[in-house]
């Protein structure tokens, strides 16, 4: 389903130009306008889908199931030395076009324009501690 105010939907329906790198039935896969690594890439699924959240499992499998060859591809092309798989929930994630997508980001080395930057808290947390946000998760999974 279309959403006609959704400038990825518009992407898919051709309404406004894109450089195609894969298409099949159920996803659709772009060249990023803004190119923060040379050949970064969006994998998008066909139907519209906000986020992660609201995603039907035959559409995640679906998205998924392409991107080892499109990383294939990728990596033939371009030989870069890495691969960054990022994918932005909500604005507060750093969301900001809201139909689902996957940003396939080639690394060339660490000056390259993306850095995912993180602290680790190894010795905050016991292996109980751990154990119990564990099981707070699982609960909650249907
Ligand atoms: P995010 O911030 O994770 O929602 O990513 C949205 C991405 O869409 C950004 O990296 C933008 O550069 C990219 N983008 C926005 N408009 C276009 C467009 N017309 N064609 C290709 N990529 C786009
Ligand atoms: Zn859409």
């Amino acid at each position: 389903m279309k959403h006609d105010d959704c400038l990825f939907c518009k992407i898919i329906a051709g309404e406004i130009p894109s450089a195609k790198v894969y298409e099949d039935e159920n996803v659709y896969a772009f060249l990023d306008i803004s190119q923060v690594t040379t050949g970064h890439t969006l994998v998008i699924p066909k139907i519209h889908t906000v986020d992660i959240y609201e995603m039907d499992e035959n559409v995640a499998s679906n998205i998924f199931t392409s991107v080892p060859k499109i990383a294939r591809a990728m990596k033939t092309t371009f030989k870069p030395a890495g691969l960054n798989i990022l994918n932005n929930n909500e604005v507060a994630a750093g969301q900001s076009v809201f139909h689902f997508h996957l940003h396939l980001i080639p690394r060339y080395n660490k000056d390259d324009g993306f850095n995912a930057k993180w602290i680790t808290r190894n010795d905050e947390f016991s292996q109980e501690e751990l154990q119990d946000m564990a099981n707070n998760i699982a609960k909650e999974i249907e």
